[in-house]
């Protein structure tokens, strides 16, 4: 199923699910103000309501209609905007983004995704849409149209075909508030590029603000081990730099963080598909871009220490 931007926009005007391109990974989008749309989206996904929900924007001044910027959330969205950064703020406007949407929480997040199928929908919509990962909950993200449909094409009206994840790798977290700049979630946009537009940042305990960060999620079948530098039997070793396991499960035979990121669902749920004894990863360094790769891996796992 592949549908035009009008259709999608059509959907969602109508209160109906679409599934919706971005460069990070692929989301499964509805009209943020609507309560039975957003409704539709945790029972889709089995998702918990607790775990609130990333509304999108066209642009910063959308966002500012929802949101209270401070100098620091603005600069951040200045530096990053269109793109991978999500900011959690005090929120304005509480009926264009349903409380449910929000958890009940005085916070919203927001983001300005850069993929130009999400901009041109959101441009013709023209309000916020919440859109979680296109998966059911707790499963890796879909980063491809066909990983997408399999998961929750049974639950949309229209589906977005924008070619394969960019990054792979969900947006990075931060919250605004108080005037405390803080990671929530490591993602597409590294501590190091953050900390050089406000300055040292600080991460925030597990779970504490940040209500979805669940110990097990992102997992394929296959139990995951990590920091695995060989496959025990029946395992498939998805590997990273050179030399290191089969390389047509690697996640980067050069070693490149970026090309892991990018490979890194698409890589769990082809080695899933194979019904193994298991899937091994080996090390990936935790600076860049590997901090989140790390995250996700280690939630795969269903390890958080
Ligand atoms: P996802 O699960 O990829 O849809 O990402 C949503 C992430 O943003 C989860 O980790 C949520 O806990 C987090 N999030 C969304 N809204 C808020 C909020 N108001 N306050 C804190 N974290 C939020
Ligand atoms: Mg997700």
């Amino acid at each position: 199923m592949r549908d035009t931007v009008q259709a999608a926009v059509e959907a969602l005007r109508a209160g109906q699910l679409v599934i919706l391109p971005t460069e990070t990974v692929y989301g499964l989008a509805a009209d943020a103000g609507n309560p039975q749309a957003v409704a539709a989206i945790f029972e889709a996904k089995g998702r918990p309501r607790f775990n609130p929900l990333i509304s999108h924007v066209a642009d910063a001044d959308a966002a500012r209609k929802l949101a209270r910027f401070d100098t620091a959330a603005n600069a951040l969205a200045a530096a990053f905007w269109p793109g991978p950064l999500t900011l959690v703020l005090p929120v304005l406007d509480g009926e264009r983004v349903s409380d449910l949407a929000r958890a009940g929480l005085d916070s919203v997040a927001i983001r300005a995704p850069g993929h130009p199928v999400a901009r041109e929908v959101l441009r013709a919509f023209g309000g916020p849409v919440v859109a979680p990962s296109a998966n059911r909950s707790g499963r890796p993200s879909p980063t491809t149209y066909a990983d997408a449909v399999e998961e929750t094409g049974a639950s949309v009206a229209a589906a977005l075909d924008g070619g394969p994840c960019e990054v792979g790798l969900e947006s990075t977290v931060v919250s605004v508030l108080d005037g405390d700049v803080r990671l929530l979630r490591p993602g597409a946009v590294t501590r190091a590029e953050i900390e050089a537009v406000v300055g040292p940042v600080r991460q925030d305990g597990e779970g504490h603000r940040s209500p979805g960060r669940l110990a097990l999620h992102y997992a394929p079948d296959a139990p995951v081990r990590i920091e695995v530098t060989e496959a025990r039997s029946g395992e498939i070793l998805l590997g990273f730099g050179p030399g290191v396991g089969d390389l047509r499960w690697s996640l980067s035979p050069s070693g490149d963080l970026r090309e892991a990121a990018a490979n890194l669902f698409r890589r769990l749920r082809e080695a899933d598909r194979e019904r193994p004894a298991g899937i091994a990863v080996s090390p990936i360094p935790q600076q860049g871009l590997g901090e989140a790769i790390n995250d996700r891996l280690r939630r795969a796992a269903g390890f958080v220490g």
